[in-house]
């Protein structure tokens, strides 16, 4: 065809590309567990494979696909893989694939509602199906799709200050007259510190309080906090908590901070990113007691969900938070919806063009259900449990308090077993090994550990024995050489 260039190419050049496609996309998925779950690292290597690919001799479409499939198989911690003990990102669902293709192929504009209906209604009905798991009336709650927690933590900071400070959307923050500030634990994920800063409140507007024993929120000192922060005439305007921290999987006292925040006229939102899954298994709903008291709820269905990246939803029981935060008018957006009962969806989310990404969550809910996802759900639970036991049988020390499964531990058979070089080197030797993927993290400020978190639904006990095996080896490597030169070992 005339002026496509090479930008649609022709029906049978398509159909070897798709070919091409689904083949890498099945190899991978069948083949995975087979591989190392990670690299050797080699930046040199890594810049030059991307620069391998000339673009002024191109190739054939399906070479280029094998390039690209080959690339990141070879280059990437695979995330996807069963040995995967990592950051909450999973094995992404076959349905979620599907759908991520096909919303790239009709790439709808869902910045304006009659631009496609059907997938602002799917968004939208995911809103309140999902919603209502978190407790909150179907009829009433509101929210939005997003890029991820870090878009949707942003979406909260913004709703709170409009809600707390109106004056400052006209005036700016500078002109409201008030000094905002912001509470979240010191065990609270880092994308409120980003959008303290993007909002304008600096890193100074957000107060980390410190976490007790058990790594919750500690309310004693909250109180406080609050307390001297009204004495020096700043306005506490958001609290947050916690639904499953990122370090340890552990639950803030949700009921109390509602409470407080209620007390204090404050917003109150919880940041469930990965922890929010327990709302979908009855048994597990408890864990999260209090969510539904939330003014919004974070939730990313691309971690415990296991669609791909990025799905983050903001949830909200307040209808007229989104749009009161993001509506503005412009004479190029249509107009169509105007009339019916509508809020054009850009009018509620900080991005204007947006990707469909309620599909993946909802082609994934059609073909599993709220069962099979209650399903998966209770598996991983069950697969952090044995973890558990496991690491206990063999004297590792585990240092977190939770059902879910994030498991942080130390190695108890040695007194530098808590030791952050220590662990360090152990960890880098089970990833060195190929044979599974940890890390380490350092909980409540002075707490050095190890941390493997269940992330993947095709994670079986065959793959925790692996992991401790390795883990044990690991350790059996480490005592070997003098503890000065446990850094060494790790290379
Ligand atoms: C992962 C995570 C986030 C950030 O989410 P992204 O989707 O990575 O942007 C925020 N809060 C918590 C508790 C998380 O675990």
């Amino acid at each position: 065809m005339e002026g496509t260039g090479e930008l649609l190419l022709p029906e049978e050049e398509r159909e070897r590309l798709w070919q091409a496609v689904i083949g890498a996309i099945e190899a991978y998925t069948r083949d995975v567990a087979a591989l190392r779950v990670a690299p050797v690292l080699d930046p040199a290597g890594a810049r030059a494979l991307a620069e391998a690919l000339r673009f002024d001799s191109p190739r054939e479409p399906d070479e280029a696909v094998e390039f690209v499939a080959r690339g990141l198989r070879e280059q990437q911690v695979h995330t996807p893989h069963p040995r995967y003990f990592g950051l909450f990102n999973p094995a992404p669902t076959t349905m979620g694939i599907a759908a991520d293709a096909l919303a790239a192929a009709f790439n709808p504009q869902i910045a304006a509602w009659s631009h496609n209906p059907f997938a602002a209604e799917i968004e939208m009905r995911l809103v309140r199906e999902i919603g209502a798991k978190f407790g909150y009336d179907p009829a009433r709650v509101d929210g939005v799709f997003c890029s991820g927690g870090a878009e949707a933590n942003h979406t909260a900071l913004l709703c709170a200050l409009h809600r707390v400070f109106p004056a400052a959307w006209e005036e700016g923050l500078a002109g409201s007259g008030g000094r905002p500030v912001m509470y979240v634990s010191v065990e609270g994920h880092h994308s409120f510190l980003k959008a303290a800063r993007l909002c304008g409140l600096g890193a100074r507007g957000i107060r980390a309080v410190p976490s007790d024993s058990a790594l919750r929120i500690d309310v004693g000192a909250l109180m406080e906090q609050i307390a001297h922060d009204r004495a020096e005439g700043c306005t506490p305007f958001l609290l947050v908590g916690t639904g499953g921290t990122t370090g340890a999987g552990v639950v803030d006292p949700l009921e109390e901070l509602a409470r407080i925040a209620e007390l204090e006229g404050a917003w109150f939102h919880v940041d469930a990113a990965w922890g929010g899954a327990a709302a979908l298994v009855p048994e597990m709903r408890r864990v999260l007691a209090g969510i539904e008291r939330a003014d919004s709820i974070t939730f990313d269905a691309h971690k415990w969900l296991s669609v791909p990246m990025g799905a983050g939803l903001f949830l909200t029981r307040h209808r007229d938070a989104l749009p009161g935060t993001f509506a503005t008018a412009q004479s190029y957006m249509p107009r169509d919806a105007e009339g019916f009962d509508i809020v054009d969806p850009f009018n509620k989310s900080m991005q204007w063009s947006r990707r469909f990404i309620g599909l993946k969550v909802f082609l994934s809910l059609a073909v599993a259900g709220w069962e099979g996802y209650a399903a998966a759900i209770r598996h991983q639970t069950a697969m952090g449990d044995l973890l558990r036991e496991e690491l206990s049988r063999h004297d590792w020390r585990i240092v977190n308090d939770t059902p879910l499964p994030t498991v942080c531990f130390v190695n108890g058979r040695e007194d530098r077993g808590d030791d952050a070089e220590y662990l360090r080197a152990v960890c880098a030797r089970v990833v060195s090994s190929g044979r599974a993927w940890l890390s380490t993290t350092l909980l409540g400020g002075t707490i050095h550990a190890l941390r493997a978190c269940i992330t993947n639904y095709r994670t079986g006990p065959d793959d925790v024995r692996a992991l401790i095996s390795a883990l044990n080896d690991a350790r059996a490597a480490a005592s070997r050489l003098p503890s000065t030169n446990v850094r060494g070992a790790a290379i």
